[in-house]
């Protein structure tokens, strides 16, 4: 692979600074091994032996019967959405910070005819079993919009979501006449796994369908996968096929995909960076900065106001120390497996410089 190095695929070090989101990990020259070795079958048809052994591979993962290769997060979200719900007048219950609420163009509107119910968690981290049973609506009459999907988010925001608390949530929506489906948005479940606070098959146990992300800290170049039954993966594809998500050779997708999983997720990956994060924070926190939320896996949310900073005072000088933070994604540091040794003690150092600054009697 020497032959390879002027590629992109080899250039992991543009994002050793970057901090901005871990969707900016670059894919890797292994990943494009993989490409030029997968085969060549149609996806659409389901004949590619590189996507059919990968979605039995995830849905193992998770204790699911089957699963479906997907574009993007977006489409795997709205994809299950769709699938999960079937007639109209039917909403969604999820947390108000919800990535399909807040970052997927209304696509529960749009795209499934869903009115959503947001819900603010009253502890101010995640949903309980009581907020649930309090927003949800399981009544029929004909002014209701009955609750058919609860769409849950781990992690959220770089938090975890407490497993005793799925468990409790999960087993009462099962418990309901019809049985409102469970959800589960893991764009980032990995991070969560890699914090030791569940496992996949746990997440497996407690939802009926699960959307994960290949390209945000697992770094994968595309891709995304839904798992569920089989009667559900069925009717995913034709959500799919709508959405423009089924495709030819979709073993380009795939097979880095699972190259991904098996060097980044199982290689023990995510977990450095999170020890990085947690101690990133515990840097800042020291020096007086204060956090929006707890840094519990890969991202750290600062709040700038409470540590007597302004956003002008915070930003430009990060960029002295070489570091990206910031534009267009403000209030947050991310981590993620090619944040460079370097990059990281030059943060350390920023925060204390920072904070210095405010906490100095001339300023
Ligand atoms: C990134 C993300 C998505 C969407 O993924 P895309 O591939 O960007 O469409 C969905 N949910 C969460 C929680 C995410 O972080």
């Amino acid at each position: 692979m020497k032959c390879l190095q002027h590629l992109a695929w080899a250039r992991s070090d543009r994002s050793s600074n970057d901090f901005r989101s871990d969707f900016v990990t670059i894919p890797t020259l292994p990943m494009l091994a993989a490409i030029s070795a997968t085969t060549l079958g149609d996806g659409d048809m389901d004949e590619d032996e590189t996507t059919n052994s990968f979605q039995e591979y995830v849905a193992g993962l998770v204790g699911h019967e089957a699963s479906l290769l997907v574009m993007s997060g977006t489409m795997g979200n709205q994809v299950a959405l769709r699938s999960a719900l079937t007639s109209p007048p039917h909403s969604i219950l999820a947390d108000h910070r919800g990535h399909i609420i807040i970052l997927e163009g209304g696509g529960p509107s749009s795209v499934c005819g869903a009115m959503i119910k947001q819900v603010v968690p009253s502890n101010g981290h995640h949903l309980t079993l009581a907020d649930v049973k309090k927003h949800a609506t399981i009544t029929e009459s004909v002014y209701d919009c009955p609750t058919r999907v609860i769409s849950l988010e781990n992690t959220l925001w770089g938090t975890i979501f407490p497993l005793s608390d799925i468990r409790a949530i999960s087993k009462w929506a099962r418990a309901q006449t019809p049985p409102i489906h469970m959800h589960l948005d893991g764009a980032r479940v990995w991070e969560a796994v890699a914090a030791g606070a569940c496992t996949l098959r746990d997440m497996g146990e407690c939802f009926d369908s699960i959307q994960m992300c290949f390209t945000k800290g697992l770094g994968a170049p595309l891709g995304s996968i839904v798992t569920g039954s089989s009667a559900f993966i069925k009717r995913a594809k034709w959500g799919r096929k709508l959405l423009g998500g089924s495709t030819r050779s979709s073993g380009v997708i795939a097979a880095p995909a699972r190259v991904a999983i098996e060097t980044v997720f199982l290689g023990g990956l995510l977990r450095s960076a999170q020890e990085k994060a947690r101690y990133a924070s515990s840097v800042w926190e020291e020096h007086g900065g204060k956090l929006q939320l707890p840094t519990e896996t890969n991202i750290i949310w600062f709040d700038l106001e409470a540590s007597g900073l302004r956003d002008e005072d915070f930003y430009p000088m990060s960029s002295q120390f070489g570091l990206k933070i910031g534009a267009p994604l403000y209030g947050r540091i991310c981590f993620h497996y090619q944040i460079s040794e370097q990059a990281f003690e030059r943060l350390c150092e920023f925060f204390k410089a920072v904070l210095k600054k405010t906490n100095s009697p001339e300023s």
